[in-house]
């Protein structure tokens, strides 16, 4: 779950003008849905964040409560008739409260996070923050995510948000008030809310460069704050992902601390401890006017001259998860600790790894559109070499189902063990033994590739690109799929890949290790095949091992193929955990 290139969705300019040209809708309707939201005290929400404000004594909660009242009016102004009538169709808030599933009690839920599948996603975040809340929905839970509103975003969800109000509020030392508009979209019993703002969101992709996502993602989380007062819809639990999100608990501590929202309890996961928002101090002082005590060493300060944001957020979390057991305990070493592994050990009894899920709607082999032939369990040895020749026709590899077809569905980066692979290229291409590498990324892997692909025609095949359809095809037709990861927090991949019947090849490293038990070889238990160090001999060991259950113990390897797909990799029972780490928050 790094962070790689946006999905590209179409074009619409966020912020004000977007809010502008869709005014008539959403003012006519806000008005209405916003009304008793308003009533019982739209204007203290804006107070309590500006009591917590110094600046504000100035005027700020004047300023917030004439923006609130130049609501009525202007929606008086641009009230056309036609799209009113689509905002109550879309307001219906109850619906986010779907039949309860389960028997633990209901919590509130906030999820602040930076990406979302599918308006917009660039690695395993965006999945987990589109499956988690839609599992935590049927698990009891009142959920509310809350996004930026980017341009990027698809113009079919962007056509189904509804304006849900707007506000001003102070930002660090920038002496301005910004705006923040807030569009809703409910879908499945989850309720999404944007963050509107036209000067951070207006880039066509999520992450640009650090010097413009500091002070976005400074906006971001005090704004995702501000909007919950706003609503008056204050959650037990804010849930917060990734550094993008982690100034959240650092403002709820300190601005936010006397507002409603200061109540919330909040869990902080690292998706991926190794991007952290790392920026001199002045600036991150300047974006976000938190007070001089949380510049020390023990939250934001990273050295002399660099504050982190991820740091501050794991200094001020009552509950800290990253998406697996052995991660959680990886990262408190100086091998994978990225520098924050003494900050992590310090806070480390409230740490807790939860793997992720996958989800069954999305990946689902008896009913995946991208299919050349559906299975199942059942008849998934029948099928699956089907599978395998439609790939190798529509790659040019040699089609013929008897080759140990080998999958690779990657970002091209140095994370993903990928010069182990290229050391061992030659002697795992053997005749018998096709590869299939997916991805995109640093150049020199994508060249490589491209020149085995040259070398080894028909058995060899460089899918420089990012293509879900293709890498569904891939899961579906090969028998087994490489994950050598240097580190890997969780990993979807080998995930999918068993859901697919597709063994995994893996290194012991974080989730990878947690979900995928070694073969043995004398009891015929196990998920896939896995070596420990990292290492290319290892590595090559690994394959070979697999290669020769594959071709000399085909019985045992159908019934670990079949195995695999019946493993529950589904999103309820890490849901659970998350539900009753909630429940330890909130225990009341
Ligand atoms: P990451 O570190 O990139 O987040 P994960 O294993 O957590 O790795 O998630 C990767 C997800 O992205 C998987 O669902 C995988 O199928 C998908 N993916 C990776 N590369 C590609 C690609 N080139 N084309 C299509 N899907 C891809």
């Amino acid at each position: 779950m790094a962070q790689k290139k946006a999905q590209p969705g179409k074009k619409r300019p966020a912020g004000k003008p977007a809010a502008a040209k869709a005014e008539p809708a959403p003012k006519a309707e806000p008005v209405k849905k916003a009304e008793p939201v308003k009533k019982e005290e739209p204007a203290k929400k804006a107070e309590p964040a500006a009591q917590a404000e110094p600046a504000r004594q100035e005027a700020p909660a004047q300023k917030a409560k004439p923006a609130k009242k130049a609501k009525k009016p202007a929606a008086k102004k641009t009230a056309p008739a036609p799209k009113a009538e689509a905002a109550p169709k879309a307001e219906p808030a109850p619906k986010a409260e779907p039949a309860p599933v389960c028997d633990t009690p209901r919590r509130s839920v906030a999820f602040i996070g930076s990406e979302c599948h599918p308006f917009v996603k660039t690695g395993g975040l965006g999945d987990v923050m589109y499956a988690l809340p839609r599992e935590l929905a049927k698990q009891n839970c009142d959920v509310r995510v809350i996004l930026p509103r980017y341009a990027c975003i698809p113009q079919q969800y962007q056509d189904k948000m509804v304006y849900r109000g707007e506000f001003y509020m102070d930002l660090g030392q920038t002496g301005r008030r910004y705006y923040v508009g807030i569009m809703e979209y409910i879908w499945d019993g989850v309720v999404y809310d944007f963050i509107d703002n036209q000067e951070f969101f207006t880039t066509g992709n999520p992450y640009v460069s650090l010097v413009d996502d500091i002070p976005k993602y400074c906006f971001f989380s005090k704004a995702a704050l501000a909007a919950l007062n706003y609503m008056n819809w204050i959650p037990d639990i804010l849930h917060c992902h990734d550094w993008q999100a982690a100034l959240a608990p650092v403002y709820l501590r300190t601005l936010f601390r006397d507002s409603p929202v200061g109540r919330a309890k909040t869990v902080l996961t690292i998706h991926n401890l190794r991007f952290q928002g790392i920026y001199n101090i002045p600036t991150i002082r300047y974006w976000t006017g938190l007070p001089d005590e949380v510049f020390n060493m023990g939250a934001l300060q990273q050295d002399y001259v660099n504050a982190n944001m991820l740091k501050g957020g794991l200094a001020y979390a009552d509950r800290i998860t990253t998406v697996s057991n052995t991660y959680a305990g990886e990262i408190q070493t100086p091998e994978y600790g990225e520098k924050l592994e003494d900050h992590l050990r310090y806070h480390n009894y409230k740490l807790r790894g939860i793997v992720n899920g996958i989800d069954y709607g999305m990946w689902d082999p008896a009913t995946d559109p991208a299919l050349a032939v559906h299975y199942d369990i059942t008849n998934v040895l029948r099928h699956k070499p089907e599978n395998k020749r439609a790939l190798q026709q529509e790659l040019g590899l040699v089609q013929d189902e008897g080759k140990f077809l080998i999958g690779l569905i990657s970002r091209l980066t140095n994370q993903k063990g990928l010069d182990l692979v290229n050391a061992i290229l030659p002697q795992v291409l053997d005749g018998n033994t096709q590869v299939v590498v997916l991805g995109t990324g640093d150049k020199q892997y994508e060249d490589t590739f491209r020149w085995y692909e040259n070398e080894h025609k028909g058995m060899f095949s460089a899918c420089i690109q990012y293509d879900e359809a293709r890498a569904h095809r891939i899961y579906a037709a090969a028998d087994a799929l490489l994950v050598p990861s240097r580190f890997e927090p969780c990993g979807l991949t080998q995930l999918n890949a068993m859901h697919y019947g597709t063994l995994p090849i893996v290194r012991e490293t974080g989730g990878l290790k947690d979900t995928v038990e070694p073969y043995n070889v004398f009891t015929g238990g196990g998920n896939g095949f896995t070596f420990d160090r990292y290492d290319a001999g290892l590595l090559l060991d690994a394959i070979n091992r697999a290669k020769t259950e594959y071709f000399t113990s085909r019985y045992h390897w159908d019934e670990v193929v079949q195995r695999d797909m019946a493993k529950d990799v589904s999103w309820q029972h890490s849901a659970r955990q998350y539900k009753e780490l909630y429940l330890e928050l909130t225990p009341w």
